[in-house]
């Protein structure tokens, strides 16, 4: 299996699970079977207890799973069926491991957050990448995580550090990075510090960026000075930077996504060896 962790920076909100969902389906088209896993760095064992007008609306699974719409949006993108354990939370993480302590099962241990706690995260993904999730029946060839919440924060920091480690296990080959950030506009100016500073912080936690998906909020697309400035001072090549602006639909994202080479990226950085796909437009 191959892994996609989608990550995000400066503020939450900003289309990280559009991005994340269009990434699948770009996958999807050329052949390969694409899972997602939501990771919800909070203490809540899942949604279905949250106040809608707080936490946005909740998607509900066939399994009864109460969870994040970003699941729905990976059901309604990639034609999925996915389980409750597609959503992982804090507080599903610890209450396995507080079940695990009372059974005896790191008797003699101190139970701690690493290795513990960050061990669990990595085999439960590891786990539910593999549950075939449409009728062929067959395990995925790629699995999209998205990290909730922005890196840095206290919340996900287990998380981070999970994934960190994550690299090392799965290896080089099998997961790439997308980190997604906000470029604001400034009355015409599109400003690349805070892309700078989510993607230093990023680096700092051992995460490296294989892609930066540059979000505006504005109708404009991101610009050639932009995109080569953030290269630049990012230390990524300009094709790892990618441009999302605003669009009158979400289902636009994965044209904007494809025009500007993602899956000849991912087929080179993961070794996909998909076939058929299109020329990356100059
Ligand atoms: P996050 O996962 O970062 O919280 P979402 O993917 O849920 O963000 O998107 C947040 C909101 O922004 C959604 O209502 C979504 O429809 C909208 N949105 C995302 N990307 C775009 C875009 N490129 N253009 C316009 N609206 C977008």
């Amino acid at each position: 299996t191959k892994y996609i962790l989608v990550s995000g920076g400066v503020v939450s909100g900003i289309g990280k699970g559009v991005i994340a969902s269009s990434t699948g389906l770009l996958l999807r088209t050329t052949g390969l079977k694409v899972t997602a896993i939501k990771i919800d760095p909070y203490m809540n064992i899942d949604a279905g207890t949250m106040r809608p007008t707080e936490h946005g609306e909740v998607y509900v699974l066939n399994d009864g799973g109460e969870v994040d719409l970003d699941l729905g949006n990976y059901e309604r993108y990639l034609n999925i069926t996915l389980s409750r354990n597609n959503n992982i939370t804090t507080g599903k993480i610890y209450k396995e491991v507080i079940e695990k302590e009372r059974k005896g099962d790191y008797l003699g241990k101190t139970v701690q957050i690493v290795p513990h706690v960050t061990n669990a995260i990595q085999d439960w993904i590891e786990r539910v990448a593999k549950v075939p999730v449409d009728e062929s029946g067959e395990e995925p060839d790629v699995c999209i995580v998205e990290l909730g919440g922005t890196v840095g924060d206290i919340e996900s920091a287990p998380f981070v550090e999970a994934m960190r480690q994550f690299q090392f296990r799965v290896g080089y080959d099998n997961f790439a990075l997308i980190h997604v950030s906000l470029v604001p506009d400034m009355h015409g100016e599109q400003k690349t510090k805070p892309t700078q500073t989510t993607v230093h912080s990023l680096r700092g936690l051992g995460l490296l960026p294989d892609l930066i998906a540059c979000r505006l909020l504005i109708p404009q697309p991101l610009s050639k000075a932009t995109k080569e400035k953030i290269s630049m001072f990012c230390h990524v090549a300009p094709q790892q930077v990618l441009g999302i602006h605003d669009v009158s639909s979400v289902y636009h994202v994965p044209l904007l996504l494809q025009a500007q080479g993602l899956v000849q990226y991912l087929d080179k950085r993961l070794k996909l060896g998909v076939i058929g796909t299109p020329e990356v437009p100059k």
